[in-house]
């Protein structure tokens, strides 16, 4: 009926209004934990093929009212209104911190350590700028772009990746597979790293998951770009990375993110077999 109908006009207007009251919330409080620096950054573990750990990745965790909230619950809004850009000074800065600090401990003076890096930020005049602040340790530190910040002006983006490299630092394309841009951006774009996403690292038991990944592998090794593989939950899907010749892993086989000094006790206590 008509009644009806006008009903869930009302209900899905209700239903926006509580998502953008949500987010208005969310933003505010991103704001006062900015002030507080109620962030902590979390290490995942990289290992190489012999089961070493040769890095780890930085993921942000927001601690409110001691209890954590994962990044995909406030770094969209925080990239939405443009507080990301003080969220990622924030890791810059941590991740900085962290590799300086490592660099007094024989266990994790080698482990690297790569920081995520939005596609707002890294377009940022101010980006750079940064980065030149931490370049002391940029041998160390490896940043996490995802194919988005080449879509829109590819002049400007090939530009900053040669600034990047010329301070010292090695950049990782992140969720490689998943967005609209097409393999030419590997030939195109001086990368480094090539983290394969965990959608096709899920699928790699079944044959055309397999040859797909071992494709993009053996590729970008004639492009002399190493691969990550990202999520790697099993033994088996370690042993089949491995035979196609993926440089680095990186899942909750080897370790779940966890808060540095952790981390740490991790490292020290780690053998793998
Ligand atoms: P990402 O950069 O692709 O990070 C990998 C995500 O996969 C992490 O989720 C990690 O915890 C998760 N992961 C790793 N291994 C496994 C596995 O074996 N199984 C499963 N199921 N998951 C695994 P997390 O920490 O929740 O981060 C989610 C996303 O939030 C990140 O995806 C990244 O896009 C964003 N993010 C995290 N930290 C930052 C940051 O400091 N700055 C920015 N701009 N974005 C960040
Ligand atoms: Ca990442
Ligand atoms: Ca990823």
């Amino acid at each position: 009926s008509k009644s009806r109908g006008k009903n869930s006009v009302t209900f899905f207007d209700d239903m926006l209004e509580v998502k953008v009251k949500k987010e208005f919330i969310i933003k505010n409080d991103l704001v006062k934990a900015l002030e507080k620096n109620d962030f902590s950054l979390y290490l995942q573990p990289k290992v190489d093929m012999t089961g070493k750990i040769v890095g780890c990745e930085g993921l942000i965790r927001w601690i409110k009212n001691n209890q954590i909230i994962p990044p995909n619950e406030f770094i969209p809004i925080a990239e939405k209104s443009g507080l990301i850009l003080k969220i990622g000074e924030w890791v810059m800065k941590k991740s900085f911190d962290i590799v300086k600090e490592f660099q007094n401990d024989e266990d994790l003076k080698n482990i690297k350590l790569s920081f995520n890096v939005s596609p707002l930020q890294f377009k940022c005049e101010n980006f750079l700028f940064n980065l030149e602040k931490i370049k002391e340790f940029a041998n160390m530190l490896e940043i996490e772009i995802t194919e988005s910040v080449f879509i829109e002006d590819k002049k400007k983006a090939k530009e900053i990746i040669e600034k990047i490299h010329n301070l010292g630092f090695k950049i990782n394309l992140d969720d490689f597979g998943t967005g609209y841009s097409s393999l030419s951006v590997l030939k195109e774009f001086d990368i480094d790293y090539l983290k394969i996403d965990k959608a096709f690292i899920d699928d790699i038991m079944s044959e055309n998951g397999m040859v797909f990944v071992k494709t993009i592998v053996n590729m970008s090794k004639s492009l002399s770009i190493k691969t990550v593989a990202e999520g790697v939950e099993s033994k088996e899907q370690f042993n089949i990375l491995k035979n196609i010749g993926v440089d680095v892993y990186q899942g909750y086989l080897f370790s779940k993110p966890l808060p540095k000094e952790e981390f740490i006790k991790f490292v020290k206590s780690y053998t793998f077999n």
